[in-house]
């Protein structure tokens, strides 16, 4: 079982923004997708979350085609770079909220959201408002939000990219040990190579709208399938 991309074309106007992508993305994995910017990731991402539609091609995830279904039916959490928030809720009903619309029992809820503040390190913050967490904080609150409903797929849109390298840096490993502990079949979007060879077991290398290349990242830096990605992973001369 496994997210399976078959074909994928998608254009905007006459701009090819995927060309015909075929990519398997293995189950319990954490796959970054890696590449410039301009180069289709989000584009992708979207069309596997049901956010965009392909114009041509298949997706199956974990084994139900998921063509053509709208993102309530796939069963993925997202989370994006700019999180919304419900600003008046506490953090606690932000991460619960997923749950109380699904009208899970009260004490189900309350015992999931507790495991979950726990998982992201939030247990003291339940009570706060989203204003007042920090920006690392809050894509926390965001990831805890995505998995309280416990999707078969995490897909992450550069969801650190706009925090300061030393809390990118640390919520790079936090991501790394969570995955280790839950296993959801995660990918993560990123254009910064250091964080997907350090977070990824393995990378899809995409490049105007073409993939590039499929590795872990030991297989990228030792065999990189073309120049491009060889000066793209390459030191910075
Ligand atoms: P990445 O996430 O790798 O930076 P995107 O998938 O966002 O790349 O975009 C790939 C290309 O498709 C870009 O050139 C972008 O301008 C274009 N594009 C993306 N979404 C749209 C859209 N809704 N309308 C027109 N062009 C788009
Ligand atoms: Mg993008």
């Amino acid at each position: 079982m496994s997210i399976e991309i078959s074909n994928v074309s998608k254009r905007f106007g006459s701009f090819v923004a995927l060309d015909d992508v075929s990519v398997s993305i293995p189950s319990g994995q954490l796959t970054a997708l890696l590449g410039p910017s301009g180069g289709g990731k989000s584009t992708l991402l979207r069309i596997i979350a049901g956010l965009e539609q392909a114009d041509s091609g298949s997706v199956r995830i974990e084994g139900v085609d998921a063509t053509g279904l709208p993102p309530q039916k796939r069963n993925v959490g997202f989370v994006f770079q700019h999180y919304a928030a419900f600003k008046h809720m506490s953090v606690r009903r932000n991460v619960a909220f997923g749950l109380e619309i699904r009208r899970r029992p009260k004490a189900e809820i309350r015992e999931r959201v507790d495991e979950l503040l726990r998982l992201v390190h939030l247990e003291q913050f339940g009570d706060r408002l989203p204003a007042q967490l920090s920006g690392g904080q809050r894509q926390r609150m965001a990831l805890a939000r995505a998995l309280a409903v416990e999707p078969t797929v995490l897909l992450l849109d550069e969801p650190f990219g706009a925090l300061d390298a030393k809390v990118r840096k640390e919520l790079r490993d936090w991501l790394r040990r969570l995955h280790d502990e839950v296993h959801v079949t995660t990918v993560f979007v990123t254009h910064d190579q250091e964080e997907a060879l350090e977070v990824a077991d393995e990378i899809v290398v995409i490049n105007d709208g073409r993939i590039e290349q499929i590795g872990t990242p030991d297989e990228l830096y030792d065999a990189p399938a073309n120049d491009f990605v060889m000066r793209f992973l390459g030191p910075v001369t």
